[in-house]
């Protein structure tokens, strides 16, 4: 027996684990230089009216496109970044960019008049001294009207001290951006602190809307998020729609927006205009044919 051999816990080597702690510290030191490389970029999400499909604005979404793995998730990157601090550099980049990018569309565009760039931050980032600072120092730069940003917290960001995550969110409305609570129904939320907060939106995870179509449970719990937000004043955008029978469903229980592979993936900037046109004029057929 190891043990006995005086190996303690060491003795079950398992290789597997050495690799992956070697992926890990390689790809936290090539995030150090992601930056500098110019190797993230975003890909834009429309968000639609659940109803008619108009598209009334895009999240952002940060992909890392590393010189030898290809594109990597963010799902894989921005929990390493948290531990490391470098998402306070990546978070500053991506809103910049997104902000930039919904200001050049509006310049060049009326179609965007009324589009609202939503951008997720990560929970080090919302606790950051200054985070507020920069937000309006990204605003100004970009001269992006405020009420066309749109920031996505989480509730377990919120919850972790509420008082703290209140004040900064209170801040944040100030400068007339509009504020929205992701991924609603994972974590834990006080229903009280909910009704505080000072927030537009609520975003209905994707678990849920997934499998409101086959199981009466979840069916209820988006009916219950639903009506909780409308009676708060909440909007609700429901996450990860794919099929259109969930399309329906929502629009009959009143969710206002909707956002997934039903309407569209996930694509890169310079694709958005003409997704934006395409949209409309398939919006102005179903019109005329309504007409007809
Ligand atoms: P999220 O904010 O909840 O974003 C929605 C995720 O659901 C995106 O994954 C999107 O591609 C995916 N999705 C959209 N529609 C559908 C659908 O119909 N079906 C399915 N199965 N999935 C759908 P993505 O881009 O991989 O991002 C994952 C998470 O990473 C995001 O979840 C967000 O929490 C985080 N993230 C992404 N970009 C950023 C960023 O710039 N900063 C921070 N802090 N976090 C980010
Ligand atoms: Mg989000
Ligand atoms: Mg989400
Ligand atoms: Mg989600």
């Amino acid at each position: 027996q190891a043990r006995e051999e005086g190996w303690g816990n060491l003795v079950v080597f398992d290789p597997s684990m050495l690799e992956r702690a070697m992926n890990l510290m390689h790809i936290e030191m090539d995030l150090y230089r992601a930056l500098e490389r110019d190797e993230f970029f975003l890909v834009y999400q429309p968000i639609v009216n659940i109803t008619c499909r108009r598209i009334t604005g895009f999240e952002a979404l940060v992909r890392w496109n590393h010189p030898d793995k290809g594109t990597v998730s963010p799902t894989e990157f921005i929990p390493i970044s948290e531990g490391t601090g470098q998402i306070m550099h990546i978070g500053k980049w991506v809103l910049m960019d997104a902000c930039q990018t919904m200001a050049r569309w509006r310049e060049t565009y009326p179609e965007f008049e009324d589009m609202v760039v939503s951008v997720n931050l990560s929970a080090r980032q919302l606790s950051q001294p200054g985070m507020v600072e920069q937000v309006a120092e990204v605003l100004r730069e970009t001269a992006l009207p405020p009420q066309c940003l749109r920031l996505e917290v989480t509730e377990t960001m919120l919850m972790g001290n509420p008082e703290f995550a209140n004040m900064t969110l209170a801040r944040l409305k100030e400068l007339g951006v509009k504020l929205c609570i992701d991924d609603f129904g994972t974590g834990y939320s006080s229903l009280s602190y909910l009704q505080a907060f000072p927030i537009d939106t609520l975003k209905v995870d994707r678990s849920f809307v997934g499998k409101m179509s086959r199981e009466p449970g979840n069916f209820k719990i988006v009916q219950a998020v639903v009506a909780l937000a409308h009676s708060l004043g909440l909007e609700v955008v429901a996450e990860g729609v794919e099929e259109e029978e969930q399309r329906i469903m929502l629009s009959e229980l009143r969710c206002e927006s909707g956002q997934g592979f039903l309407f569209s993936r996930p694509v890169p900037g310079d694709e958005v205009p003409n997704l934006v046109f395409a949209a409309l004029e398939a919006l102005e057929e179903c019109t005329l044919r309504g007409v007809a």
